[in-house]
This record gives structure tokens, C-alpha cells and sequence, in this order.
């Protein structure tokens, strides 16, 4: 292995949306999505600091092909923050699309954010909605906790994991993105897309033996 990690107490690994809608058979489904689940498990027990995420959208959310008529899904439209991918109606909250993937297992998680709830608005980052002015809260959770760095895994790697990714380094914090335990959607070039926006914000991209 390339080199071995050993996460500290001053590191905290943010899971992102792993969520049935995301996962094959679910409304917006990532390819593979699911496979993220054993290797999240595994990084699980090597974390002691651990955040989850959860897209919680209302019925009839703006990012929904749905809401705009004449419209469908993986159009762009232009919405008052700007461009916006509309998507297959997904993660409607209190659902079973928006509940963890059944065989997830992250018992130390302390906090789970959710995050897309207002209604005119997506929100791709954990950070910020996608106006990118708009705070979720977890920037000051996580410098109140005393963490440092932050490493992601989760869904869907070209959107929610590269905005977080790109938001937490916005927000002072070192990044480790772990690969294997990601998947991505690919709409129009997004993974590569990602690959050079991780590269250009100095991102550690490492795989899931490399952590110890
Ligand atoms: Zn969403």
C-alpha cells in the first residue's frame, strides 16, 4: 500500500449520502452505489469522529425535473443561484429513498446533517446549499470539535462528495478523498471534471487500505 494512515483524534471522516435512492434500485440510482457500503463499514471502525449525511428534500423540490413543467431529468435550467441539474424526484423526506442503505453500519456517527431541506434550493455540499452562501452549520460543528481534516466517502463522488470536498477546503481544512469508497454518477464529463477540481484545491486523493 501506498502509505498507511492512521486517523487521529483530530480527524473526522464525513460520510456522504449514502442513501437508498442513491443506491441501485433507488429513484437516482449511482451505479454501483451500493458497493461503497462494505468498505464504509470498514473505515467505520477505524474513525473514532465520524458525521453522516442525508439529502432531505420536501415534496415537489426545486431540483426536481417534476417541479418544472416540460422539463425532465438532466435538463439545466437556470434557477436565481444559478445553473441547476434537475434531477429524478429523490430522498423525498420521511421516505424509504431517503434512508440509509439498510446494511450500512456506522455506530459511532455523533451527528447526521441533513441537508437540501428548503424547498427553492439544492444543496450538493455539506457545507453550503448550492448558492455557496447559504451554511448548513457543519463548518463551525466541525471547528467547535477541533478537527483538522476531513475525509470523505460516500455519494455520489462527481457531486455531493467533490462540493463537500471543495467547501471543507474552502472552510481551512486539510481533505483526504477516499476513492474506493465513492462512486459517481458521470453526467456530461463530471467525474474527470472532479478528478481536476480535487487536484486543484490540493486534495489527498488515497484508497480505503491505505488507512490503517
Ligand atoms: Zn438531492
Amino acid at each position: 500500500m501506498a502509505g498507511a494512515l492512521n486517523p487521529t483524534l483530530s480527524d473526522v471522516l464525513l460520510v456522504v449520502d449514502v442513501q437508498n435512492d442513491f443506491c441501485p434500485g433507488g429513484s437516482l440510482a449511482v451505479p454501483h452505489g451500493d458497493e461503497v457500503v462494505p468498505v464504509i463499514n470498514r473505515l467505520a471502525a477505524r474513525f473514532a469522529n465520524i458525521v453522516l449525511t442525508q439529502d432531505w428534500h420536501p415534496r415537489g423540490h426545486g431540483s426536481f425535473a417534476s417541479s418544472h413543467p416540460g422539463r425532465k431529468p438532466y435538463d439545466i435550467v437556470t434557477l436565481p443561484y444559478g445553473e441547476q441539474i434537475l434531477w429524478p424526484d429523490h430522498c423525498v423526506q420521511g421516505t424509504s429513498g431517503a434512508a440509509f442503505h439498510q446494511e450500512l453500519e456506522v455506530p459511532r456517527a455523533a451527528l447526521v446533517l441533513r441537508k437540501g431541506f428548503r424547498p427553492e434550493i439544492d444543496s450538493y455540499s455539506a457545507f453550503f446549499e448550492n448558492d455557496r452562501k447559504t451554511p448548513t452549520g457543519l463548518t463551525g460543528y466541525l471547528r467547535e470539535r477541533g478537527f483538522t481534516r476531513v475525509f470523505l466517502a460516500g455519494l455520489a463522488f462527481d457531486f455531493c462528495v467533490r462540493f463537500s470536498a471543495e467547501d471543507a477546503h474552502r472552510g481551512g481544512f486539510a481533505v483526504s478523498v477516499i476513492e474506493d469508497a465513492c462512486r459517481g454518477i458521470d453526467v456530461n464529463g463530471s467525474v474527470a471534471a472532479t478528478r481536476r477540481a480535487l487536484a486543484d484545491i490540493g486534495a489527498q486523493v488515497i484508497a480505503s487500505d491505505e488507512i490503517v
